[in-house]
């Protein structure tokens, strides 16, 4: 039976941009995928594909963003987004503490001198920075947002949206091991659907150890764990082409038949 919950990819890409042909179908622009989930629209991280999420967000009116972490390729977008100049919309972002910031503040390291040239103050009237629990709970009208800490350095926070008996977990720049992994386990029981971080194959990740990331592998594992239905994998290296992408999603579909790695605007229904 089908849900309410529709997912838009603007940006796949993990820790920095990529261009060129080789890098056309799974797109080079970092973490930003938009949710339409409960009659929320609802923006999980604000990398540089945050840019193409404007003519997705609804032209008057509100919607979140969920901030993962501020590591830059998830926040980058947040410097040039339309809306957010917008007076009829009405944009909340959330994010947890991090490095001892709250959300404001984190957002404000980025957008002030000598890294660019105009800081948050720019925002219309009706934006709010939402201060949020890294391991708690919270509420988007009828979505309910549910909250653990991931393991990458600085910290990362893992969301969970649930509308009715239908959730999805989001699970970027997060690093396996066991009682991380445990926790995750747990928390995405049974979700319709599992967005993972999928930087490295495991054979690559014997000298990525302590990075923040994850493998394909790992994620094939945690998803028959948890009996999520769907797997999508998240935050492509920068050096992987669309060419090693389709290899890679041709190996994890062996595993996991229903698994695909996130491509550029691909609409994801659930
Ligand atoms: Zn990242
Ligand atoms: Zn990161």
């Amino acid at each position: 039976m089908g849900t309410d919950i529709t997912l838009r990819v603007f940006g796949s890409r993990g820790s920095t941009p990529v261009h060129g042909s080789d890098f056309t179908r799974y797109g080079g622009a970092t973490s930003c995928i938009a949710v339409n989930i409960g009659g929320e629209s609802v923006i999980l991280d604000a990398g540089s594909g945050l840019t193409g999420a404007a003519k997705w967000v609804p032209k008057s009116g509100e919607f979140s963003i969920l901030i993962s972490h501020p590591h830059i390729d998830h926040i980058i977008g947040l410097t040039s987004f339309a809306p957010l100049h917008n007076p009829d919309n009405s944009v909340r972002i959330f994010a947890a503490e991090h490095g001892g910031l709250g959300a404001q503040e984190q957002v404000e390291r980025l957008m002030s001198a000598p890294l660019w040239p105009l800081g948050t103050e720019v925002f219309s009237d009706s934006t709010q920075f939402c201060d949020i629990d890294s391991d708690g709970t919270f509420q988007i009208g009828a979505v309910r947002v549910d909250t653990i800490e991931g393991n990458h350095p600085g910290g990362c926070t893992v969301y969970k949206l649930t509308h009715g008996e239908h959730s999805i977990v989001y699970c970027t720049d997060f690093e396996h091991d066991k009682h991380h992994s445990e926790r995750l386990a747990s928390f995405a029981a049974d979700c319709e659907l599992l967005i993972y971080d999928a930087q490295f194959s495991d054979a690559e990740y014997e000298t990525k150890q302590g990075w923040g990331h994850s493998t394909r592998e790992e994620a094939v594992r945690l998803a028959r764990r948890c009996g999520v239905r769907k797997l999508l994998l998240f935050h492509h290296s920068p050096s992987r082409t669309d060419d090693a992408l389709d290899a890679a999603e041709a190996l994890t579909r062996l595993d996991f038949p229903d698994s695909s790695f996130a491509k550029r605007e691909e609409v994801v229904l659930l």
